[in-house]
């Protein structure tokens, strides 16, 4: 039923003198991370390009010590950091390499031809590579959108993401944002002990209404249609006054509204965006231009690990099939408009012969 079948590359690859890497791929998060796995149970040489120090994305930057409760197969939930060095020891053992602290800047076509496929530049801050296929998979960025009202007072008691688990005990925890992960940053503070005031500037919470329940009924107070006037130092704690005139003192602040879009980034690859600045892929996670895909944040509505690592491995599956049967993509994209041709033709039929 599959293509699959796991095999390893050969552990005596000089990959420091490699003329070409087979796929090159940015950003080892969830879906960085499934897609090299994916390339290199193929026998694919296989080069993971991330701007920080460590593997991981989001789950690993963003919420190390959060119990994330929504992937198979962990009935107890596993937290952000365990996944990340579960799958990155996996990655290792499948020798994908890896180059840390380096950032894509752009992708080049150049004029070599390997197999009929013409060879890509990945230009980054620190070199530039040679590659068949190329998968960008570099989220959204990691810029949270910042509130200027609060990085005035320069305090380190303002966070913009979670900060570690033991720092809740007993705090008065003022939550800024009315998204799902400001929500699921409520509600892991108040399982910890903490208090939490959240300041949410719509009427109605944009997350979802489960997790605007379990905060409420765990004893966290909501301020709905309202942001963050001013903000000083009151002794020791943090006072906010908000626009509806009430005042707010708290420990510390933990702001998550959002992130910044990576337009910018995404305007140097020169692929097609979508209205919303994010990434436009066909149906195959091809971006515009031929044999660079995109997978996960970059570019999907649903955020979530494992709907990056289906894509990632979609991705890399694709690539895959390019890379060993360079007109496999374009033969497949001709039989679905094929398809699509004849079923047109089939309702048009069906249409004519209905009953006036
Ligand atoms: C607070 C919070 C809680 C969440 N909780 C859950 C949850 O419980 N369950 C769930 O399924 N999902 C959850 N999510 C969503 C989930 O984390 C994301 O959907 C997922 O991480 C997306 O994976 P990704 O690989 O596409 O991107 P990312 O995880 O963003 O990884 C992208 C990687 O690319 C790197 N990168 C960026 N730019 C460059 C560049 N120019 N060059 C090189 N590398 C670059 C980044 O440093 C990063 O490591 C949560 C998200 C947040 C913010």
């Amino acid at each position: 039923m599959t293509d699959f079948k796991e095999t390893t590359l050969d552990k005596d690859i000089d990959f420091d003198n490699i003329p070409y890497w087979d796929v090159v791929i940015i950003g080892a998060g969830p879906a960085g991370l499934a897609a090299s796995l994916t390339t290199a149970h193929r026998r694919l040489t296989t080069l993971v390009i991330e701007a920080k120090d460590r593997p991981g994305g989001q789950p690993q930057f963003l919420y190390a010590e959060k119990r994330i409760v929504d992937i198979p197969g962990f009935p107890d939930g596993i937290t952000g950091a365990e996944l990340s060095a579960r799958v990155f020891r996996q990655a290792l053992d499948a020798q994908i390499q890896f180059h840390f602290e380096e950032e894509l800047v752009a992708i080049e076509d150049t004029d070599q031809i390997e197999k009929e496929d013409p060879l890509k530049r990945v230009v980054t801050n620190n070199g530039s590579y040679l590659c068949r296929k190329v998968i960008i998979a570099v989220g959204l960025l990691h810029f949270p959108r910042k509130l200027p009202v609060l990085d005035a007072i320069q305090s380190k008691k303002v966070y913009y993401k979670t900060p570690k688990i033991g720092d809740y005990d007993g705090q008065r925890v003022v939550v800024v944002g009315g998204g799902d992960s400001a929500l699921d940053a409520a509600v892991m503070i108040l399982e910890r002990n903490g208090h939490v005031e959240q300041i949410i500037r719509e009427d109605v919470p944009l997350g979802k209404a489960d997790s605007l329940a379990r905060v409420s009924n765990s004893g966290g107070v909501l301020h709905t249609d309202c942001e963050i006037a001013t903000a000083e130092f009151a002794g020791d704690m943090i006072a906010l006054k908000l626009t509806n005139g009430q005042t707010v003192n708290c420990d510390m602040i933990v702001v998550q509204i959002g992130f910044l879009s990576a337009k910018d980034t995404f305007k140097r690859l020169e692929v097609r965006l979508k209205a919303d600045g994010s990434m436009a892929v066909d149906s195959y996670y091809e971006t515009s231009r031929n044999g660079i895909f995109a997978v996960g944040d970059v570019h999907g509505d649903i955020k979530l690990i494992t709907v990056a690592w289906a894509e990632g491995i979609q991705a890399a599956i694709y690539a895959f099939k390019e890379i060993t049967s360079p007109y496999w993509l374009n033969e497949k994209r001709l039989r679905d408009q094929r398809i699509t041709l004849i079923s047109e033709k089939i309702s048009q039929a069906a249409e004519r012969k209905k009953p006036l």
